[in-house]
């Protein structure tokens, strides 16, 4: 298909904030950016597309948070406060399940708190340039087109949308199927059950049980008329008689192609009713089952992962690597889900089996652009690496260290990656840079 273009005029723009760190993106891993930036004295704002901070935890109802019981810092000091909460799932559990509307809200006293400045409804569009930097970020919102300038930004769009504008190098999909990436799916929150009629055959979270409580899921559906997408529909305990489920797959859908968002989420959320009315028909334990939400943003698994100075590698998983720039420790395993339905349409973790493993700084900093930082989904690994380390107990802690070294950086007048991590020794660092 050939696409006629136009040239847009030039025009000038105003510069609404300048700040010393600019956050794009406001979900677990762009929200800890900036509160630890704001924390450490830096001036923070954080730009976000959606009504509300939180990312896949909010906009995307998947308030289930893994790999996040080693994690310290804000990761700990998250879990402590929705754990306080009148409406947490039992603390403790290797997983946790948050309230979606609590989450929004914490989310936000906290930004206040470290005294971060927030922008919602507002989507990173462009990238002006100045040499090997950025020079300023434009963005599009109900007041047109806007700029704001930073010492030092930092990725947190999941998609990796602001280094991509920035001219930086990526990678998308697996390494032996170019443009084949995991799929997304739909979360949904489903009520009307009873708890004690089925737990034991049909939720996750038993030790052992995955397998056969996902089948029998999978039988009830497909008893009712529906043949789901995913092969392993998963149904997880929040709290009462609120559950979550994930149901379906997505598949060949580019998260950051707006056609292809928007077509994965037309056919997720017809397929969630579809199973939910399917499940209903069975009568049973089903009687009473209802949709409460489908997600406003639906879950998308994988998108480009920035070259930074650093790419994480599957090796690095199987030899459980250890880096003296480490920002956390993952020890979360392999998670591919299908991303050819001719293949299957499970998840598994294709052979790379990996050993709790650092996260190095380097892979936070872009190697292309001398003031960017990721930090999320979009930092630098490949195929497999990334299919362990997105889970959002870790993007909590990437974002947390590139926000302190964001900080850092910006009032030294340095750039990310001319200072050492861990901070400790900057001081001496920054003094060789100089
Ligand atoms: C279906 C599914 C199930 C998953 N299951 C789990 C699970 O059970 N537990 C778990 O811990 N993890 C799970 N994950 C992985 C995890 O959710 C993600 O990898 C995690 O969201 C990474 O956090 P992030 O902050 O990098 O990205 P995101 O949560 O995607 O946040 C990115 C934020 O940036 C905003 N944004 C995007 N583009 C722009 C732009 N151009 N301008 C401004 N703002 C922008 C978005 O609105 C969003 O708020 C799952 C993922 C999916 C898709």
């Amino acid at each position: 298909m050939t696409t006629t273009r136009i040239e847009a005029p030039a025009r000038s723009v105003p510069v609404v904030r300048e700040v010393d760190v600019l956050v794009c993106g406001g979900g677990p891993a762009g929200v800890a950016a900036a509160i630890a930036a704001g924390r450490a004295g830096a001036s923070v704002h954080v730009i976000e597309s959606a009504g509300c901070l939180g990312g896949i935890w909010t906009s995307g109802l998947l308030c289930w948070v893994i790999d996040a019981n080693n994690k310290t810092g804000l990761m700990a000091e998250i879990h402590q406060r929705m754990s306080a909460k009148p409406r947490a799932n039992e603390p403790g559990g290797a997983k946790s399940a948050y309230d979606v509307e609590q989450t929004k809200y914490a989310l936000e006293q906290m930004c206040q708190e470290a005294g971060v400045g927030v922008r919602l409804h507002t989507r990173v569009v462009e990238v002006v340039r100045s040499g090997e930097r950025i020079d300023a970020v434009l963005t599009a919102s109900k007041s047109g087109v806007e700029a704001w300038r930073a010492a030092v930004y930092i990725d947190c769009t999941g998609d990796g949308d602001l280094a991509a504008a920035a001219g930086c190098g990526f990678d998308y999909g697996r390494p032996d199927a170019p443009g084949e990436a995991q799929p997304m799916s739909m979360i949904a929150l489903v009520g009307g059950l009873d708890v004690a009629a089925i737990g034991h055959d049909y939720l996750c979270g038993q030790a052992g049980r995955y397998a056969e409580v996902t089948d029998n899921f999978r039988n009830d559906i497909c008893a009712g008329g529906v043949d789901p997408s995913y092969a392993r529909p998963s149904l997880f305990h929040v709290y009462d008689d609120l559950f979550l489920m994930m149901a379906n797959h997505q598949y060949q859908a580019c998260g950051f192609s707006a056609d292809d968002v928007s077509q994965a989420t037309l056919a997720g959320r017809d397929e969630v009713n579809r199973i939910v009315d399917a499940l209903r028909s069975r009568g049973g334990v089903w009687n009473d089952i209802c949709l409460v939400a489908t997600s406003a943003q639906i879950g998308i698994r994988e998108g480009r992962r920035i070259h930074g100075r650093y790419m994480l590698s599957a090796d690095d998983l199987v030899r459980g690597a250890r880096f003296d720039d480490a920002v956390c420790r993952a020890t979360f395993c392999v998670d591919v889900h299908s991303t050819n339905p001719s293949k299957g349409k499970g998840l598994g973790g294709e052979g790379v089996k990996a050993q709790p493993y650092d996260v190095p700084m380097r892979s936070l900093i872009a190697c292309d652009v001398d003031n960017l930082l990721m930090a999320g989904r979009c930092i630098s690994g490949d195929f497999f690496a990334h299919a362990s380390y997105r889970v959002t107990g870790n993007a909590v802690a990437m974002g947390e260290g590139a926000g302190q070294l964001a900080a850092y950086a910006a009032r030294a007048g340095l750039d990310p990656h001319q200072c050492s991590w861990p901070l400790e020794d900057a001081a001496v660092a920054a003094q060789r840079a100089l």
